[in-house]
Parts: C-alpha cells; structure tokens; sequence
C-alpha cells in the first residue's frame, strides 16, 4: 500500500467564471503534517473542501488513502467518514451533550452500539483534556473547550487523515495555545494531517512541509525552514511580512 495518504493532481475548481484553484498538486504521507498558509482568498477553504468532498472540482485527481474520491462512483459517504474536517466555528451541536457530540455519528454512521461509541468518545474527550466536561452543553464551554470537542468527535471516526481549517482563527487568544497543544500531541501520535493556519510559529515546529498558496496556485513548498524561514517568491515574502 502507498504510504501516500492524499494525494492531489491538477486540481482546478471555479465557482462561475471564478477560478479559484488553477492545478494544486499536494501530497500528504502517512504520519505527516503539511501546514497551508497564504492570503485570504488564496483558495485554502475551497482545496480543503474538495479534499473532504464538499465541493466538486472541475478538473483534476484526489485519491485518499488508495480511493480516488474525485471518481463519479466513489461512495461519498463512505469515503467522507474516513476523513476527519475540524473548521473555524466549531459546528458542535447546541441541544446535545458533549458525550452525546461525539457518540452521534459513530452511531449512525459508523453502527457503534452505544457502549462501544462512549468508550471511544471518552478515550477521546480523554485525549483533548475534557473528560470531565462529557455532560455539559456545547454553550457551556469556552470557545477553545468547544473546538477540542469537535477535535475528539472528528477523532472518534478513526480517521485517515484530519482536516484542520483554520480551527484557532476565531478564538481569543488566550485560548488558542490548548487548540493547538492538542493538534500538537496528534502529531506526535503520528496522525496524517494536513491544516490550514495563520499559526507560523506551529506552522514551523510542527509541520513537515508548508505549502504556500496565492491566487489559487501553490507559489512554494518545503520543510519550514525553507518556506517559512528562507523564503524564495516575493509574493511568500510579503505574505511573511504582513503575519510574523
Ligand atoms: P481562503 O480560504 O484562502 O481565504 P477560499 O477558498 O475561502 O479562500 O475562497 C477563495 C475564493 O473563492 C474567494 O474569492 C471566495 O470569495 C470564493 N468562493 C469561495 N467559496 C465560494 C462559493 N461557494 N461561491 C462563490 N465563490 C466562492
Ligand atoms: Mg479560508
């Protein structure tokens, strides 16, 4: 088996006459981190959200851990639930409890009988430092309680890769550093990631290679310490100098 987990080829999507991705290619190995940073508007929600098959792309290649999901036959669903998305708001629940977050879809998606499926949340809300918050609501919790929540419920799926947009873009910033203390732990466990930030200084120490998007292209890529720390296209400079 490949140890390529996603891979992207010649990936172009438009929405209208708007080309917002013109040919991304990307790959992402077993076990790696790869950080996409670049302007508002680069096309990072879109690339994402074709990976996770929320949009349609118009041209090119996605395969996931061996399933070309950009196949007109793929099993949408099945192919979905395989890949972990955690977003910018954290799309919790409201009237549910945390445990019951985090059970739903592995019983309904994945048939968990309910013991099996709170086992797996609990060793989950575990991992995330929220044990103790499985019968509170989602409104209950801070804005960074409730994005590790959704962090354990994408995680109780047993995902083949995580999905991470932006998930610190709209917390205070006293609550960003737990978010990514545990997206720091994921990967360290080895969990095949690939996370769009504005965090560089997570960018740098965790990723295994940045990729630099603008105008829907991917302008550079590399380890860190090249993209972030010795950057080459003036358009990475710039972008550089507006966010460290
Ligand atoms: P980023 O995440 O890098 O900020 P996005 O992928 O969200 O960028 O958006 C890229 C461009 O695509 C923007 O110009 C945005 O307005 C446009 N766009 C995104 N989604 C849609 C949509 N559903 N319909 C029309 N335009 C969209
Ligand atoms: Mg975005």
């Amino acid at each position: 088996m490949s140890d390529v987990i996603v891979e992207v080829s010649g990936l172009h999507k438009a929405f209208g006459p708007l080309e917002v991705l013109k040919g991304i290619d990307l790959q992402v190995e077993r076990g790696q981190v790869v950080c996409i940073i670049g302007p508002s508007g680069s096309g990072k929600s879109t690339l994402l959200r074709c990976v996770n098959l929320l949009e349609e792309p118009q041209k090119g290649k996605i395969v996931v851990n061996g399933n070309e999901i950009t196949d007109e036959d793929v099993d949408i669903d099945g192919a979905r639930r395989k890949i972990g998305m955690v977003f910018q708001g954290f799309n919790l629940f409201a009237h549910l409890t945390v445990l019951d977050n985090l059970t739903v879809a592995q019983r309904k998606v994945l048939k968990r009988g309910k013991e099996e499926a709170q086992r797996i949340a609990r060793e989950n809300l575990e991992k995330v430092g929220l044990s103790e918050k499985e019968t509170s609501l989602p409104g209950q919790l801070s804005g960074g309680q409730q994005q590790r929540v959704a962090i354990a419920r994408a995680l109780s799926m047993n995902p083949d890769v995580m999905l991470f947009d932006e998930p610190t873009s709209a917390l205070d910033p006293e609550l960003v550093g737990d978010v990514l203390a545990v997206m720091r732990q994921l990967a360290e466990e080895g969990m095949t990631m690939l996370v769009v930030t504005h965090e560089m200084q997570f960018a740098r120490e965790v990723a295994d290679s940045v990729l630099f998007m603008d105008g829907g292209v991917v302008v550079e890529q590399g380890p860190p310490s090249q993209v972030i720390g010795d950057p080459q296209h003036d358009r990475t400079k710039s972008f550089l100098n507006r966010v460290l």
